[in-house]
């Protein structure tokens, strides 16, 4: 039986993790917080007090942390995945980083003897509990495929992307997108309503056309109810949107729409409103609009 270390049992690592003890993998689990490694030893798997127990004994060990500086020092730190992990296992970093940070990260396993794949996801909360995200893979080829049963469990779509630190370049341009995408439907929604149009057929019309997206499909409804609880946080789409940004300045490129989106992520997140999900873009396209005791709001 292959064992997996699962560190980061958040709203996206709980429930891939409950996948794999689903798919019949022997899943020890540690999270900074303890209760929810109680949460995933209830699931079937189980529970570690400490990084070094929860991979000593795996065969893949993998990472579903916040952000760059976790994913460091859990792996680089004292005590981490690169002191413990057994040579020659697999070490595959989940969670959202920079791309330079994921080459490190690479550099480092690889230097103790490890096979590192930045491989991160795409289809939010509903595609870790379903088992349907997208993967995008950073790494060797041989190691991509030495994954794949393992990442077959918790997406539908696992792509190579290309070597150490290009599942994560491919992943900031996904967040370029979804952030564009929810920003230019919070626009639609305000407008549609500001006209007193029933809102819900619209948003079924619009859905069946060119405009129609699995952010209108998985978003739409808890927008026109003004739902914002997470789902994705604003706080962590701002800090993929910091990557998307300095990683577009370092190519060269420009990235207008995506730096206007930005700004307003960022407004939204210094106001106070960063635990919300990503989808309360459309709260300030209210204020802003004016519309924020409008009658047709839910
Ligand atoms: P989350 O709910 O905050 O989960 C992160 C987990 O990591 C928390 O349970 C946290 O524990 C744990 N953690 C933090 N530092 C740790 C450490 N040093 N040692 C052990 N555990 C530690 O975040 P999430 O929404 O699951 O997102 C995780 C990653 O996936 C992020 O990079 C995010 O950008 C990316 N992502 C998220 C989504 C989404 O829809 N949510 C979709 C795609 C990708 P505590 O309980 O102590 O906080």
């Amino acid at each position: 039986m292959t064992t997996v270390g699962f560190i980061g049992l958040g709203i996206m690592g709980l429930p891939m993790a409950r996948n794999l003890v689903d798919a019949g993998y022997d899943v020890v689990g540690y999270n900074r917080s303890a209760a929810k490694v109680q949460a995933l030893a209830d699931a079937g798997g189980r529970g570690a007090e400490s990084v070094a127990e929860a991979v000593s004994g795996a065969d893949v060990v993998i990472t579903m942390l916040p952000d760059s500086p976790d994913v460091e020092q859990v792996t680089c730190g004292d005590d981490g995945v690169f002191a413990h992990a057994k040579p020659g296992s697999l070490y595959v970093d989940m969670s959202t980083i920079r791309p330079d940070v994921a080459r490190r990260v690479a550099e480092a396993g690889a230097a103790r003897g490890l096979r590192v794949l930045d491989a991160p996801v795409s289809g939010g909360e509903a595609g870790a509990v379903e088992g349907n995200l997208s993967v995008m893979v950073g790494g060797e080829a041989a190691d991509v495929e030495a994954a794949r049963p393992v990442l077959e469990t918790m997406g539908t779509t696992i792509v190579h992307v290309g070597p150490a630190g290009a599942g994560q370049t491919v992943k900031a341009a996904n967040q370029l997108i979804v952030a564009g995408a929810i920003e230019l439907l919070a626009e639609a929604i305000v407008f549609v309503e500001a006209h007193g149009v029933d809102t819900a057929a619209a948003l079924q019309v619009l859905g069946g056309g060119l405009a129609g997206s699995t952010v209108l499909n998985r978003k739409g409804e808890g927008m026109l109810a003004r739902r914002f609880e997470p789902g994705f946080r604003l706080e962590l789409h701002h800090k993929d949107l910091g990557i998307v940004t300095s990683a577009a300045r370092e190519a060269g490129v420009v990235i207008p729409l995506g730096a206007a989106v930005a700004q307003l992520v960022a407004a939204l997140v210094a106001r106070g409103d960063g635990g919300l999900d990503h989808s309360g873009l459309l709260k300030l396209v209210d204020e802003l609009s004016g519309r924020t005791d409008s009658p047709e709001r839910g």
